[in-house]
């Protein structure tokens, strides 16, 4: 049994051992959510991942220190925070609070530091200082800084594109940005700072190349300096912004410090939709609102986001959603199986060896859902002595636990026919009333009486009765 996790590197393009640098701790970073609306499930699919990475790496025996940025300034922030009338900070804590409260419905673990842009701006200020003041960056006449990709010789070796590729790219960017890109000495610079136009209403900064606010890339260098210095152990992001963002944040990082920068690049694949790529600007998108309105609960979502290998695009529907479903409950019940009352022993995979293994080798979460459900079938619970009953639940909590999946209550046969919304509210209850929160749980079965469904509990779990 491998000892750490070893995860596919996209620098190197080789699969690597992912341990820490200093020998104690994994410090790692993920860009965050850009805060102008809700997340949308394929966002989530990159938290998920990120997620299930820090909790095998912890569950393996290393601490970790996960930092995840807000970006709370950007076009799109200030275009929609103007829109609705608000100040921008006030229009993105609202959306801050929401992505907090999905996360915590995902039972995604919180980041130990969540540094946001807008409260970082002299340190980007600083990181620009620096690289003009070594030859990196250069002021337009307009008030702008731009990057100056040609003074970086190692510009591209994160996305392996080829100068010509990068050209168009940037040319393709310039094109459908701003007009004021002609300021600029080659098309493929990129900005640090931008200087201040109308259409920002009050969103600007002093500096001493006039007011403006800083470029999206450099967010991320500055508050990875702040937060896990010159060299860490791990960057990560969905594999959109392998280029440019990431190979911006490297040349950036690289050219204001003496580090290497991250060590390790971990990228997600996208969500689909019906084959294409989920995002807000196309519009197919789904929150976990509106899937918890069609009846499916958090976890089962999040049972869809791991279901599929973190490298390889994921096509969501509605269908994995009831496959998550079942699979649940088919997990719940082996685990009541499995329950004599016995104490609980110290954290190991026990039977479930092999899926850890599967799990170490790039988090490979499809092949070790599939050896847990196969040890589980080959399992007979009642010939288990109470030892290796309790031993083998223990195992199945470690991997339950390693996944960030908690087990729904057991809903009988019958509730099959029970419609997805009446299954989830009663879900809801059962949660609201294992929470102690009596007010929420009589609320819900009222509800629940109104549409005509009845509950019936039992020690382990309940019935859903049509009245
Ligand atoms: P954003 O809020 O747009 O800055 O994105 C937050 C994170 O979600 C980034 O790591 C993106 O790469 C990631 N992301 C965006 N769309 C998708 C998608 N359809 N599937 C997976 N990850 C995505
Ligand atoms: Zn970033």
């Amino acid at each position: 049994m491998p000892a750490h996790l070893t995860l596919h590197d996209t620098l190197t393009r080789t699969d690597r051992e992912v341990t820490p640098l200093d020998g104690k701790t994994l410090r790692f970073y993920c860009c965050g959510p850009t805060v102008y609306g809700p997340a949308h499930i394929g966002n989530f699919r990159t938290f998920v991942a990120q997620d299930v990475m820090r909790r095998v790496v912890e569950a393996s025996g290393t601490p970790t220190l996960h930092v995840r940025n807000i970006t709370d300034v950007d076009d799109k922030t200030i275009r929609d925070s103007l829109k609705a009338g608000q100040s921008l900070l006030e229009f993105t804590q609202g959306w801050t609070a929401k992505f907090h409260a999905d996360c915590d419905a995902l039972n995604l673990l919180r980041p130990h530091t969540e540094p946001s842009a807008v409260a970082h701006i002299p340190h980007q200020i600083a990181m620009i200082e620096k690289l003009i003041a070594n030859g990196h960056a250069y002021a337009a006449a307009d008030g702008s800084v731009y990057f100056r990709v040609s003074s970086y010789k190692d510009y591209g070796k994160l996305s392996h594109l080829e100068d010509r590729e990068l050209r168009l790219g940037a040319s393709e960017a310039a094109s459908a940005t701003d007009s004021d890109e002609y300021t600029k000495d080659s098309l493929t610079d990129f900005a640090l700072w931008k200087a201040r136009k109308p259409e920002d209403g009050a969103n600007f900064w002093p500096s001493s190349w006039g007011e403006g606010r800083p470029g999206w890339h450099l967010e991320c260098s500055a508050m990875i300096l702040e937060y896990l210095g010159e060299d860490f152990d791990l960057h990560s992001g969905g594999v959109d912004l392998i280029f440019p963002h990431h190979e911006n944040e490297i040349a950036q990082s690289c050219c204001s410090t003496h580090g290497k920068f991250a060590h390790h690049w971990m990228h997600v694949a996208h969500l689909m939709v019906d084959g294409g790529k989920m995002s807000k600007s196309i519009g197919n998108l789904y929150t976990l609102e509106d899937l918890t309105k069609r009846g499916y609960s958090a976890v089962e979502v999040r049972y869809v986001l791991i279901s599929g290998h973190y490298s390889t695009p994921l096509n969501f529907t509605m269908h994995s959603l009831d496959s998550a479903r079942q699979a649940l409950q088919k997990l719940a019940k082996a685990d009541k199986a499995l329950d004599r009352g016995t104490a609980p022993i110290p954290a190991a995979p026990g039977p479930f060896a092999e899926a850890w293994d599967t799990l170490l080798k790039d988090l490979n979460v499809p092949g070790a859902l599939g050896s847990i459900f196969g040890t589980l079938n080959k399992l007979k619970p009642a010939a288990l002595s109470a030892d290796e009953s309790a031993n083998t639940r223990n195992g199945l909590h470690f991997m339950l636990q390693a996944l960030g999946i908690t087990l729904p209550a057991i809903m009988d046969e019958a509730a099959t026919d029970v419609p997805a919304a009446i299954q989830s509210l009663a879900q809801q209850r059962w949660a609201a009333k294992q929470a102690k929160d009596w007010a929420a749980a009589d609320t819900l079965r009222k509800q629940l009486e109104a549409s005509g469904w009845l509950i019936k509990d039992s020690k382990e779990g309940f019935t859903v009765v049509a009245k």
